[in-house]
């Protein structure tokens, strides 16, 4: 239901929170985080508030990162809980996504990986996505975006996602159809989110994915790209701050 994602100079983990508190508006019943250091990709995530995720969080230590993503789930497959909250892991636990929407060939994608010895967690159409892409990823020897957009070709449905990869922590994937994302430019940090309002406080630089789009946004630069694997060029609208 809700995204917020950071890369940047900043600790991600009071950013994100603070935006999802933002989103929390539009109604959810789970919070999670996944956060990106020299320890690993963490993830971690709870049913219930934002504020009981922060809970969570503040029993555990080693929360620094400059790079994260966080949601607010509201359950469309599989009810709510902790392991059904957002992030999901990949299969090898070195990506982790963020997803709002539903993909609506899930089962039969699904069907197809649990044929090939893939096991699942959650009762998610989200972690059947996350599992796909790594699949298209591992056996076709190319870059995570690439695997994606050919995952997009393959799948059903809405979607706002944004990707983070163990191997690259400079790095944060994001594509959309059918629902809404926005990617907040700042000087030397950039903000995905489902909405402005986390973003705003930040920087007044925003541009809104389009569907059919994948954004990356690697070492300080943004790159869109049509999942035809055209290039883009982003326009950056100039929000009017109401402070
Ligand atoms: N379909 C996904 C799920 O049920 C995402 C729901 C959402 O948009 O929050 O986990």
């Amino acid at each position: 239901c809700g995204i917020v994602a950071y890369v940047g100079q900043q600790e991600a983990l009071p950013i994100i929170l603070k935006g999802l508190r933002r989103l929390e508006y539009r109604g959810y019943d789970s919070a999670g985080v996944a956060l990106l250091n020299e320890k690993g990709l963490g993830v971690y995530k709870k049913k219930g508030k934002v504020s009981e995720l922060e809970n969570f969080l503040s029993s555990n230590e080693g929360l620094t990162s400059k790079i994260g993503i966080g949601h607010t789930r509201w359950a469309t497959h599989g009810e709510p809980n902790d392991v059904n909250a957002h992030p999901h892991y990949s299969s090898s636990e070195k990506l982790a996504i963020i997803h709002n929407g539903i993909i609506e060939n899930y089962e039969v994608l699904k069907k197809d990986l649990e044929k090939r010895g893939y096991q699942f967690q959650s009762d998610t159409d989200t972690e059947v996505f996350v599992k796909f892409i790594e699949d298209i990823y591992v056996n076709n020897d190319c870059s995570l975006e690439e695997a994606l957009r050919l995952a997009l070709h393959k799948v059903v449905g809405a979607y706002a996602i944004v990707l983070i990869n163990k191997e690259e922590p400079d790095t944060l994937i994001a594509a959309r159809k059918g629902s809404p994302l926005v990617i907040g430019v700042g000087e030397d940090e950039y903000f995905l989110a489902s909405d402005a309002t986390p973003i705003i406080e930040y920087t007044n630089k925003v541009v809104y994915l389009d569907d059919y789009e994948i954004a990356v946004i690697r070492n300080n630069r943004l790159q869109v790209k049509t999942i035809e694997n055209i290039e883009t060029s982003p326009y950056i609208n100039q929000l009017e701050l109401e402070l």
